[in-house]
C-alpha cells in the first residue's frame, strides 16, 4: 500500500535533536525504517518555523535562515539516506522515485510569516524545493489571522500580501496551505486561488469542535476547488479529552467522504508535531492499523488508495511544478 503523508514535523525534531538523531532510525515518529514498513510513497516535511523564539530588530531574517538551516539539515539526511529516499518537486519526481525503489521527501514552510511581506523571500524558498506553504501559524503574521476561538479573530481574512502570496504560489506552481489559518482567510484563499488549495493536516470540525479543524462548509469548498483535507492525528483535533483510537480517524475519515466527497480526504498526520493526549496510531509504522480499520468500516480497495495517496498525488499532480 502507498501512502502519501502531507504533514510532519520530523524535520524539526532532527534538526534540534541534541544526540544527533537522524532520518534512517530515530525515537521518533517518523524515520525511514517507519516509512518503509508503512509503505510510504511521499513523505511532506515541514520546516517550521516558531515565530516567538526569535526576538529583537532582526527576528523575521533570523527566522527565515532558520527555515534555511532546517531545510538543508533535511538535505544532508537525504543525501546520507540517498538509496532509500530522494527529493521531490513535483509528480513526475515521484513516480521516478518510486520506480528506483525510494521515498520521495517534499519540503515545505509552515509559518508564512518568516516572508516578513518580502516577495523575494517567497522565490527563493521555492528555489529551495519548497513546494508547499502552511501561510499561518497560529500567530498573526504578514499575510493574515490564525484559527481562533476568538471570532472577532476568527472572521478576519487575508491582508494585500497574503493575496499576493496566493497568486504567486499558483504562478510559482506550490500548493497553498489553509491549515491553522482563521475562517476568514480560509474563504479568501479559496475565493482567490486559481490552484487546488489544501488544508494539510486539519480534521473535521463537526467531529471534533476545534478552530484547527474544517467545518462542513469549508470541507466543500476545499472539494469544489479540487484540493484535499489530510486528516490531522493529533488527539485534541480528533477526540477532545480522550484517546484517539483506530475508528475515531476512521470517523473523520468518514466524515470528509460523506460531506465533501471520496476525492476530498487524504492524510497528514501531523507527526512529531504535538506532544500530549493519547492516540493509538502515534507513529508511521503503525498506519496499518488504520488501513485495515478502512477496511473493516467497509471502503473498497479503490477508496482506500484515495485516501492513502491517489487525492494527495492528483493535487501534485495538478500543482507542483
Ligand atoms: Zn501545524
Amino acid at each position: 500500500m502507498h501512502l502519501i503523508d502531507m504533514h510532519c514535523d520530523t524535520a524539526g525534531k532532527i534538526l534540534e535533536s541534541k544526540n544527533g538523531e537522524g532520518l534512517y532510525e530515530n525515537s521518533f515518529d517518523i524515520d525511514i525504517k517507519g516509512m518503509k514498513q508503512a509503505g510510504t510513497m511521499a513523505q511532506f516535511f515541514a520546516c517550521f518555523v516558531y515565530m516567538e523564539r526569535f526576538q529583537g530588530e532582526d527576528r523575521f531574517e533570523k527566522a527565515f535562515s532558520y527555515a534555511k538551516q532546517m531545510a538543508g539539515k533535511m538535505r544532508e539526511e537525504v543525501q546520507k539516506n540517498s538509496r532509500d529516499i530522494a527529493f521531490a518537486v513535483n509528480a513526475d519526481d515521484i513516480l521516478r522515485n518510486q520506480e528506483n525503489g525510494k521515498i520521495s521527501a517534499i519540503l515545505t514552510v509552515e509559518e508564512g510569516g518568516i516572508l516578513n511581506g518580502d516577495m523575494g523571500k517567497l522565490e527563493e524558498l521555492y528555489k529551495e524545493g519548497i513546494r508547499l506553504i502552511t501561510l499561518m501559524w497560529n500567530f498573526e503574521n504578514c499575510m493574515g489571522f490564525p484559527n481562533s476561538k476568538d471570532a472577532g479573530i476568527m472572521t478576519k481574512g487575508l491582508k494585500s500580501f497574503g493575496f499576493e502570496t496566493v497568486e504567486r504560489m499558483n504562478e510559482l506552481g506550490m500548493i497553498v496551505d489553509v491549515s491553522h489559518m482563521s475562517d476568514g482567510g480560509f474563504w479568501d484563499v479559496v475565493s482567490h486561488s486559481k490552484a487546488p488549495v489544501v488544508a494539510s493536516h486539519s480534521s473535521s470540525r463537526s467531529l471534533c469542535n476545534h478552530p484547527r479543524n474544517m467545518t462542513d462548509e469549508m470541507l466543500k469548498a476545499l472539494a469544489e476547488k479540487g484540493g484535499v483535507a489530510a486528516v490531522n492525528f493529533y488527539p485534541a483535533f480528533v477526540r477532545e479529552n480522550e484517546r484517539a483510537m483506530r475508528e475515531d480517524l476512521a470517523a473523520h475519515i468518514q466524515h470528509i467522504v460523506n460531506v465533501a466527497g471520496m476525492d476530498a480526504v487524504a492524510i497528514g498526520t501531523d507527526f512529531d508535531g504535538f506532544t500530549g493526549g493519547s492516540l493509538e496510531i502515534d507513529k508511521v509504522e503503525k498506519m496499518p492499523i488504520l488501513y485495515q480499520e478502512l477496511q473493516r468500516a467497509g471502503f473498497t480497495e479503490g477508496q482506500i488508495e484515495k485516501i492513502w495517496y491517489r487525492n494527495a498525488m492528483r493535487v501534485i499532480k495538478d500543482v507542483m511544478r
